[in-house]
């Protein structure tokens, strides 16, 4: 039915953190939201990249989250960890 293969999962998790801001056009979504639904490793990493954003996020008495945390939270998720081994 599909031709999932791994060798997706690497471009999808580089694109992830645009996806969940939503800032990434329709076509590309769409293509990535494709590629979730034939490939648990990248909705595991999807949930759980959102659950730590939404915890970085919680409504504190605090100025949004500047790019720079955002970008160390990313570094220290270490998507590659997630990706099949070869
Ligand atoms: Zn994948």
């Amino acid at each position: 039915m599909s031709d999932h293969s791994h060798k997706n999962c690497k471009a999808m998790l580089g694109s992830l953190s645009e996806y969940i801001d939503g800032e990434l056009p329709p076509e590309l979504c769409q293509e990535i939201e494709q590629h979730l639904a034939g490939c648990d490793n990248c909705r595991v990493v999807l949930n759980t990249t959102k659950r730590t954003i939404d915890l970085v996020q919680m409504p504190v008495e605090q100025e949004e989250v500047p790019d720079d945390v955002r970008a160390r939270l990313f570094k220290r998720l270490n998507l590659d960890d997630y990706l099949p081994q070869t």
